[in-house]
């Protein structure tokens, strides 16, 4: 073959080799490589190619990595020296060693010149393959560990789609029950591999089709089939990993989460998460519970959500939200003492009670301003009584423990206060028990002020939540407002377990300086056994339910409740 002869055959093998490399998935192992390498090879009278990579150790591997691949073989293995190229690319070195056949004449430069552009052809495939196949991990791929991430989550939901098969899936949404105790008692290197080792436990109860994908945290969204429900459910409810600790070689992990069955009608991918994601939310704001079902009742929930969500701020605008008082009562005259501000919506002529309004507000700052539109309010209100000559009485304003981490807060209700010229005194903030020692430094600092400004506080639902002694006892607070748990029922009118306990928490509170009232006083049943215990205020439905602001100004005007209670006596 002359010298022309020879490139021309080069150039054209050269030409099918990139072709063919072309249509190779990027997989630099891919057994295809080979078949696009035989030509080339037994024209370059190659008789074994192999590359190796080499990727160094980092601060994730201790070893390096290394990659072998067989591009070419064909008759004996040479013994013979082989020819080497080399290269050095950011992820590592590769070496290419190519073989000449046994006993054959040694490569002429030309042939070494063509051999380096084959190899260097090949190198270059190889680098495409590799940065491709690193691109699709940090597109499909959480970067911790081997689960997907959201952006693959959403391709799989659409080929569910694609091939009509959506409908027999599970999108599930989920958190890691107190996961930082893990990080905490094993360290956060070890509690990610835990983490991992639970997460590849959950895919392999899931079955093969299933799409784990992290979201960050501890915070997942899983995809299996329905059949696999009962398996998914037991695994999230509790597991136990081991933990790599040889004095504790196992940590017991569980979920909470939301399972939405997708429906056939077709969704988009977002729509489904969304589903899982806000049921998932409902269950954790409404209790304990391990886990939620979506269904037509959530639904319902989700949807009252975002009805509340949307028309809030226009609500507040047209001052739909309306102030009802409901008084709070002396018992030895039956006097009117105070009263409680509590909010009603007023929205396409219904009135809608707050218990469907407030929890929702309360995940957001939304609440804060319904507080404060409350406060602004009540203090317009008294602003008249004062005007009109009606003698005012305290009215108490509940203010969400969500305020907690707003700057200021007692200087804004002050100055809401001071807008309308209201003395302190009748004007008393309710807040609730708290836990978190966050809140209780957050807290006290805010009772202090307020104490400090004159204006009166309240715990609120006492006996309700986690009580703590520290709260009621390090803080200057003004009352104690018993929760009507603490009462017995018309069923079980006489609980001497409930009044035990009551009659303990009003002598403590009277011990420490608190003034004490019980809530949903129902009965002169209730009266009664408060008149026995020393406790006497009361507010409820014995007196008066929470009244429109024109009736409660009657009340004003009256001062007792003593021809309505011995009516009932
Ligand atoms: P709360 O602060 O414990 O208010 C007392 C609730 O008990 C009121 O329910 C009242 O109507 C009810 N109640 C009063 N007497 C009786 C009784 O004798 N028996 C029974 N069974 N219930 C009685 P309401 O008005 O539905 O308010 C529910 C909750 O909504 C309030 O509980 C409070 O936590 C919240 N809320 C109401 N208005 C506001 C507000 O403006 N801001 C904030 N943050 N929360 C509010
Ligand atoms: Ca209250
Ligand atoms: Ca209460």
């Amino acid at each position: 073959m002359n010298n022309n002869d020879y490139e021309h055959r080069f150039s054209n093998l050269l030409s099918s080799f990139i072709l063919d490399m072309e249509k190779i998935p990027s997989d630099i192992t891919h057994p295809s490589i080979n078949e696009a390498s035989a030509d080339m090879c037994r024209f370059l009278r190659i008789s074994h190619l192999e590359a190796t990579l080499i990727q160094p150790p980092d601060l994730k591997r201790k070893e390096p990595i290394i990659n072998k691949a067989v591009y070419f073989s064909e008759g004996e293995f040479s013994n013979s020296v082989p020819f080497t190229v080399t290269r050095e690319t950011p992820g590592g070195t590769a070496i290419y060693n190519v073989y000449p056949a046994e006993d054959a004449e040694p490569w002429n430069d030309w042939e070494l010149e063509k051999i380096n552009v084959f190899i260097v052809t090949l190198f270059i495939f190889n680098g495409r393959a590799r940065s491709m196949a690193l691109c699709s991990h940090l597109t499909f791929y959480d970067p911790d560990f081997a689960v997907y991430n959201i952006t693959f989550y959403i391709i799989k939901l659409r080929e569910l789609f694609r091939d009509n098969k959506a409908d027999s899936y599970i999108c599930c949404r989920f958190n890691l029950k107190k996961f930082s105790l893990i990080n905490i008692t094993f360290g956060r290197e070890q509690g990610t591999k835990i983490m991992e080792k639970f997460a590849l436990g959950l895919m392999a109860v899931s079955g093969e089709d299933c799409c784990l994908c992290r979201l960050g945290g501890d915070n997942f969204l899983h995809l299996f089939h329905v059949d696999k429900s009962e398996a998914v459910k037991k695994y999230l409810m509790g597991t136990s990993v081991e933990s790599g600790k040889p004095n504790e070689p196992y940590a017991d992990i569980s979920a909470r989460f939301s399972f939405y069955h997708i429906a056939g009608d077709c969704i988009t991918p977002t729509e489904i998460i969304d589903k899982a994601t806000n049921a998932y939310n409902i269950m954790r704001k409404s209790g304990n519970d391990p886990y939620i079902i979506y269904d037509k009742s959530v639904a319902k929930q989700i949807e009252d959500q975002r009805i509340v969500e949307e028309n809030f701020l226009k609500a507040i605008e047209k001052e739909e939200f309306i102030v009802y008082y409901q008084p709070k009562v002396e018992l030895r005259k039956y006097s009117l003492i105070g009263a409680e501000a509590l909010c009603r919506w007023k929205h396409d002529g219904k009135l809608i009670p707050p218990n469907m309004f407030i929890p929702i507000l309360e995940q957001s700052s939304n609440i804060c301003t319904l507080d404060f539109y409350m406060l602004d309010h009540v203090c317009r209100d008294i602003r008249r009584w004062l005007d009109n000559g009606l003698e005012a009485v305290r009215v108490s304003v509940n203010i969400s423990r969500i305020h907690l981490g707003i700057q200021n807060l007692p200087e804004r209700i002050i100055n809401t206060i001071k807008k309308y010229n209201v003395p302190h005194e009748l004007i008393e903030i309710e807040l609730t028990e708290t836990t978190s020692d966050v809140d209780f430094d957050e807290l006290k600092k805010i009772v202090a002020e307020l104490h400090n400004a004159g204006i009166n506080t309240s715990i609120d639902d006492f006996g309700v939540g986690y009580s703590s002694l520290n709260l009621i006892r390090d803080l200057p607070w003004n009352t104690l407002k018993i929760d009507k748990s603490f009462l017995p029922s018309e069923n079980d009118p006489y609980n001497s377990q409930k009044i035990t306990m009551l009659k303990h928490v009003i002598s403590m509170a009277q011990s420490l300086g608190l003034e004490c009232l019980v809530e949903g006083v129902e009965t002169t049943a209730h009266v009664a056994i408060l008149k026995e215990n020393d406790c006497y205020q009361a507010q409820g439905f014995c007196f008066d339910k929470p009244l429109p602001v024109e009736d409660f100004e009657k009340r004003l005007k009256e001062k007792s409740f003593k021809k309505s209670i011995n009516a009932e006596e």
